[in-house]
């Protein structure tokens, strides 16, 4: 059972007014609020334990490395990962993606080679692999979803030919919440001999992860979404995988030796993390993995799931109403049109009210075009939202329609 006093408790952001009004957070897909706990793991990092990690002979610098590693070890045991050279931190999903793009696309693939993604990809997730292509002449081909908003797996079944080396395809979609057969498409993918990317941007603070059993080759998320700090993210990567990738970028922490004449790379999973890397942000970011395993992802879900019903519940009392994504599978997600009102009016009024919500493309331009609208509406929760903010919401909304 989720304790919603005392989880709002830890979040001092929620008691803030906005406009004079309580504020009601519907943001939480581009990023979530933080709270006590990792706030005062980056204060207490750069009051007590800042020093340049690796390599250091002095106390602060063994300490501060020692809680980098550790951090490291945190993250391979929520992802159920292996061993903690297949964590690679990176500054966040979008690193993530453009590292696997540019490292596979070097390592594996010729011109004529394909990668396929699918329609509801962020653009994190699209336009690394454009810039591969225009880069290696690769080629994107696109799976396309149903009405529902789910995808069509029949068309990803006959997309693959002997030139696809790789499925890179979100988790869970920031706009429609549509939540992925993962498993089966990995089981898929890898029946014909092919890796897969997953962007679990948006499922790794929803949902149980285990990439060993999902067998997933990639796996990438930011800290921000999962209750953690800005600027630090993970890249998940099979070992074999990772050993068979040339680095990303050159400098100091990734090398071995360097001389002008030859220079050799670092072991996993130092070799892909050129530069002094965000050791108080990995620590920080851990605190904010077992903050949520101390709720539990199970009862996360479950909580996160009665708010999504309700929430479309009630959304759906309005006449002229256009939810868009009614996966089975979804998250609490909502993407919305009411009627003729533009988004940007909405998202205006509802904040004037206190409601923060998202409005516009969510960087998904792709999907837009597909869906034949130019943006939406989206309210995104989390386990620190109520009934009660979305009873705030829904009558938000019915004052907004009133004005049009
Ligand atoms: N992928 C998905 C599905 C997302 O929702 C987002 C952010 O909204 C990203 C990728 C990019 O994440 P970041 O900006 O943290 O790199």
């Amino acid at each position: 059972m989720i304790d919603i006093a005392s989880i709002r408790n830890d979040f001092p952001i929620l008691q803030k007014e906005v406009h004079g009004k309580p504020l009601v957070y519907f943001d939480n897909a581009a990023t979530t609020q933080k709270p006590r706990v990792v706030v005062e793991r980056i204060e207490n990092g750069y009051y007590n334990v800042n020093a340049n990690i690796h390599r250091g002979v002095h106390y602060l610098s063994q300490a501060a490395t020692e809680a980098h590693e550790e951090a490291r070890k945190t993250v391979q045991r929520f992802l159920h990962a292996s061993s903690p050279n297949e964590i690679i931190f990176t500054r966040g999903t979008t690193e993530a993606i453009n590292l696997v793009a540019s490292s596979f696309t070097d390592a594996c693939m010729s011109e004529g080679d394909e990668v396929i993604i699918s329609v509801m990809e962020h653009h994190s997730n699209i336009v690394p692999w454009q810039l591969q292509a225009a880069r290696k002449g690769i080629t994107l081909k696109v799976v396309p979803i149903n009405p529902r908003g789910e995808l069509c797996l029949d068309t990803f079944r006959e997309l693959f030919t002997e030139r696809t080396r790789l499925v890179s395809l979100v988790h869970m979609s920031n706009v429609l919440g549509t939540v992925n057969p993962i498993k089966e498409i990995i089981e898929e993918a890898h029946a014909h001999d092919v890796p897969v990317l997953v962007d679990g941007a948006q499922s790794v603070p929803h949902i149980r992860v285990d990439v060993t059993e999902l067998d997933a080759d990639f796996y990438v998320f930011s800290g921000h979404k999962i209750y953690g700090p800005t600027g630090i993210g993970v890249l998940y990567g099979k070992e074999e995988w990772l050993d068979r990738l040339p680095p990303y970028q050159g400098g100091g922490e990734m090398i071995a030796t360097v001389s002008f004449e030859k220079t050799t790379f670092n072991e996993l999973p130092f070799k892909f993390e050129a530069g002094t890397p965000d050791y108080i942000g990995s620590t920080a970011l851990a605190e904010a993995l077992r903050y949520v395993g101390r709720i539990g992802l199970a009862e996360i879900a479950a909580y996160e799931h009665e708010l999504l019903v309700y929430m479309t519940e009630r959304l759906k009392e309005f006449e002229g109403m256009r939810i868009f994504g009614e996966a089975a599978q979804k998250g609490a997600v909502v993407s919305f049109l009411l009627r003729e009102i533009h988004p940007y009016d909405m998202g205006m009024l509802l904040d004037r009210l206190g409601i923060a919500v998202r409005t516009g493309h969510h960087c998904a331009q792709p999907l837009m075009q597909a869906l034949g609208i130019e943006g939406t509406v989206r309210a995104s929760l989390s386990f620190y939202n109520t009934k009660e903010e979305i009873d705030r919401f829904i009558a938000g909304i019915r004052r907004v329609e009133q004005m049009f």
